[in-house]
């Protein structure tokens, strides 16, 4: 493939059910190579598998490669001039490959019944071989249009015995590929079985789809998970046999996401354990009903998303963490992508969510703030929002928190931690909660700077330091400990509610007896 043929390369998911979240970063990772390069973004949809198609999956791959911000350029609603790009409508195109394979002798018909292919197995196992594939040492033994005479293949063909093609793998020999990210890889051709092109059902396997679907739709790079890597010779096998040798793409097998802890494959159930999600969006399991929360409906922000999924597998090669999109697209490069697997961090996910919720303007947070209370039926008028999104801004992770902790601006606590209660609720701070009580509760308008000259003034007033009933006053007004500024609270709350609220715990909170 010479540099100066423009670069297109494909997202080529199965629509089998939700999408794992590596598949968004093998989207991501494609789409950042065309938009760099001004190529095109190709969505194929490889569903020739008709056991694992499942209705509602392909719309599902659709809304989140929208949600993350991948646009596509050819397929999917796109469509473009090498479609149909869903592979159930090129059952033909397949076929005519595989009978030019076949009139090439590089393929065969195989006619075994599963369970002639279990009795080869079988015998081999009993012989104390290790390989017990149908391959090109096994293959001699069986039922197929290399042993079988001439005359009994066309008749089987001819009366519609089920058959299968496969690929006529060479007894010897190399295949050679340059993994852009793995480098060299070989292997020996008496390490590939003869893999099924065409199934019994008529319908191509992966293998062949995948195929001569990238040589038609002139794919430039494959950039896929590093599980195809033991394809990839098979795949390099095929481009020579179909004659294709000249137009192999490139390929680039990106590096595994781990679990957590670093050992081994990030899967479904991972996720579900550790509660995080690992699906873009919720997906409901159309047979079972099952729902798995999905990162959108877990309050991710895509942005915070796609720039944590850059960040695994891929490095700027600096100590820059936060890209938009834009800024993704000029930096990426497929060489600084790692062998080595990613953790799957979701702490650092959560970091990210955090830096993109910062950053968005108060108005936006002080609306879901609001949506929040409405949700609630309580009035949310936009100033208080607006001071209730200022002063949480800086503690929130997700968009929930703005009401799992904004919520005490509009409901009074209706119990008090009793901790708190024990240690800091004393004959003082009844004294001078007295006072506060007093002077706030005609105080309409009270910045947070004259709450606090008030309190201390108070507080003074009684003989007390300011600072020994601070948490009690932050118990009476939330009735708990942790929470935004303390004065900043009363600033929001306003004088007469927090009066009130104060009046609320002296009558509610005993005084232990000295
Ligand atoms: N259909 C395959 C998948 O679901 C595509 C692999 C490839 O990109 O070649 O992952």
């Amino acid at each position: 493939m010479s540099l100066a043929s423009p670069v297109r390369v494909r997202f080529a998911p199965s629509p089998t059910g939700g999408l794992h979240i590596g598949g968004i970063r093998t989207a991501l990772y494609n789409y950042l190579l065309a938009r760099q390069t001004g190529g095109t973004m190709i969505l194929r949809i490889e569903d020739t598998d008709q056991n694992r198609f499942v209705p509602g999956a392909e719309q599902y791959i659709l809304d989140a490669l929208a949600w993350v911000g991948i646009q596509i350029d050819e397929g999917g609603p796109a469509g473009g001039p090498f479609g149909p790009y869903r592979q159930s409508e090129r059952l033909p195109i397949y076929r005519e490959h595989a009978r030019q394979l076949l009139a090439a002798g590089k393929a065969y018909y195989a006619f075994d019944t599963e369970s002639e292919v279990e009795t080869m197995r079988e015998r081999l196992k009993a012989q104390g071989s290790d390989d017990l594939t149908y391959n090109s040492r096994s293959r001699m033994t069986m039922k197929n249009s290399l042993t079988l005479p001439a005359e009994e293949v066309k008749q089987r063909l001819a009366t519609g015995q089920p058959y299968v093609i496969r690929l006529k793998v060479p007894e010897s020999g190399d295949v050679r590929l340059n993994d852009l990210i793995r480098g060299e890889v070989v292997m020996q051709t008496a390490r590939i079985d003869d893999k099924v092109l065409i199934k019994s059902d008529g319908y191509p396997t992966y293998h062949l789809a995948n195929v001569v679907d990238d040589y038609l739709m002139k794919v430039t790079h494959v950039i896929r998970g590093e599980e195809w890597l033991p394809s990839a010779p098979l795949h390099v096998l095929l481009y020579e046999s179909l004659g294709w040798a000249d137009a192999m793409p490139q390929f680039a097998h990106l590096p595994l996401l781990l679990k957590p802890d670093g050992n081994g494959k990030l899967s479904k159930r991972d996720a579900q354990r550790l509660g995080f999600p690992i699906f873009p969006l919720t997906w409901t399991d159309p047979t079972t009903g099952e729902e798995t929360t999905g990162y959108r409906e877990a309050g991710y922000l895509p942005e915070a998303l796609v720039n944590f999924l850059a960040l695994l597998g891929w490095n700027p090669g600096t100590t820059q963490e936060l890209f938009t999109l834009e800024q993704l697209i000029a930096a990426f490069s497929l060489d600084r992508i790692s062998k080595a697997g990613a953790r799957f961090d979701i702490q650092k996910a959560h970091w990210f969510n955090q830096q993109y919720l910062r950053a968005k303007p108060l108005s936006e947070l002080a609306a879901m703030l609001s949506a929040a209370a409405t949700r609630d039926q309580l009035a949310c008028p936009p100033d208080k929002a607006l001071k209730i999104a200022g002063a949480l801004r800086e503690r929130i992770a997700f968009p929930a928190d703005l009401w799992i902790q904004g919520r005490l601006f509009f409901v009074a606590p209706d119990h008090y931690d009793e901790q708190i209660v024990s240690k800091k609720w004393n004959a003082d701070v009844v004294r001078v909660f007295g006072e506060i009580r007093q002077q706030l509760m005609h105080a309409e308008n009270l910045t947070a700077e004259e709450a606090k000259t008030l309190v201390e003034a108070a507080a003074a007033h009684a003989g007390v330091k300011p600072g020994s009933i601070l948490q009690a006053l932050r118990l009476a007004l939330t009735g708990g400990a942790g929470g935004p500024d303390l004065m900043v609270t009363i600033e929001i709350l306003g004088g007469p509610e927090t009066a009130q609220r104060i009046a609320n715990a002296l009558q509610r909170i005993p005084v232990k007896a000295a």
